[in-house]
């Protein structure tokens, strides 16, 4: 049984960051405004997350430790427009299969917190705990040592750690975030808009660079920000795009990109951007990758044309 949980666990535990992000959306499918991540060489001896979102009653901790239980899915049909974050049920139980993980949470309403250990005696403890919930995983990979080999430097690890968390953060600007990593801040996201977590993340010097891009058709929109093609940034790229607020790494829409800054784009350099998409969800299947970054789009040229117009458009306006 843990043999098969941890060959299923596959992708979404592949390294602190897999597991991290998958923590940080059951934060958001809970609705939090604010989130505090605290890390510990490199997420692999501490993930901390805690959060002021929903919480989850007594009765309810077992069950999100349980493989394929989910409370985001009802029936097939939901499955068809998924909306939440989450919807497979298997992140927790995966990520119980190879760390020490333990789960503490207040739902609206209960007198106090309950603690529930994965690996400890079945039966949730009260515990302190204003509101909301706090994942705590320790110990990643310590029954696990091949997996723990395929593992980088501590400061790679970090690094992916914090990018997850650049890419939640930009996708949800109205949720403040905060992250730390052995004891000292590393980022401190106040709640904002937009253009504000924009500047905030990627820079105010790359803001400054940008057009805003804003379209709509019928039930398909983009909204964010472009750089203009002279813009650059020696070793680092700025290339974010997202689907119904999940960041993918899509052929398509690269594709359509690039097509909108040719014959812009001068020598060798990269375009940045930071774009949000939506669209119906039941004219986009993300449930193609277990980690969620490909989509596939039902009408995938109108997709491109649309994405293509409004980024070419954007960049073509003259300063007035
Ligand atoms: P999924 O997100 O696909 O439903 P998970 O394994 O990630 O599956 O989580 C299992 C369940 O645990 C969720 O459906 C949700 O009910 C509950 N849960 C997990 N994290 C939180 C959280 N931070 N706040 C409230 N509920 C949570
Ligand atoms: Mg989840």
């Amino acid at each position: 049984d843990l043999l098969i949980s941890q060959i299923a666990a596959g992708e979404v535990v592949e390294r602190p960051a897999s597991v991290l992000k998958e923590v940080l959306e059951n934060a958001l499918d809970a609705g939090s405004q604010a989130i505090q991540i605290q890390l510990e060489e490199g997420g692999v001896k501490l993930i901390r997350v805690s959060d002021d979102g929903c919480g989850i009653p007594k009765e309810e901790l077992p069950l999100a430790l349980t493989r394929h239980a989910t409370s985001k899915i009802a029936s097939l049909e939901d499955l068809e427009r998924v909306a939440t974050l989450g919807f497979r049920g298997e992140a927790l139980a995966s990520v119980a299969a190879v760390a020490r993980l333990t789960l503490t949470s207040r739902a609206a309403g209960a007198g106090h917190a309950w603690k529930l250990a994965a690996h400890g005696s079945g039966e949730a403890e009260p515990a302190a705990l204003a509101a909301g919930t706090v994942v705590e995983m320790r110990d990643l990979y310590y029954n696990t040592p091949a997996r723990r080999k395929f593992l980088k430097s501590e400061g790679t690890e970090f690094a992916h750690c914090a990018d997850a968390v650049k890419r939640v953060a930009l996708a949800h600007p109205g949720v403040a975030f905060s992250l730390s990593h052995n004891g000292r801040v590393s980022l401190s996201l106040p709640k904002a808009d937009l253009a504000g977590r924009v500047g905030a993340i990627l820079g105010q010097d790359f803001l400054a660079e940008c057009r805003r891009v804003e379209a709509a058709i019928n039930g398909l929109s983009i909204v964010g920000y472009a750089a203009q093609p002279a813009w650059s940034r020696p070793g680092r790229d700025a290339q974010y795009v997202f689907v119904n607020g999940r960041f993918v790494r899509d052929k398509l829409l690269a594709h359509a990109l690039r097509e909108a800054y040719q014959d812009m784009l001068h020598g060798s350099r990269h375009p940045g951007y930071a774009l949000f998409i939506e669209i119906d969800p039941a004219a986009v299947d993300v449930n193609v990758h277990p980690a969620k970054t490909e989509v596939r789009f039902r009408d995938g040229r109108a997709v491109h044309q649309f994405v293509y117009h409004a980024v070419h458009k954007a960049l073509s306006q003259v300063i007035s």
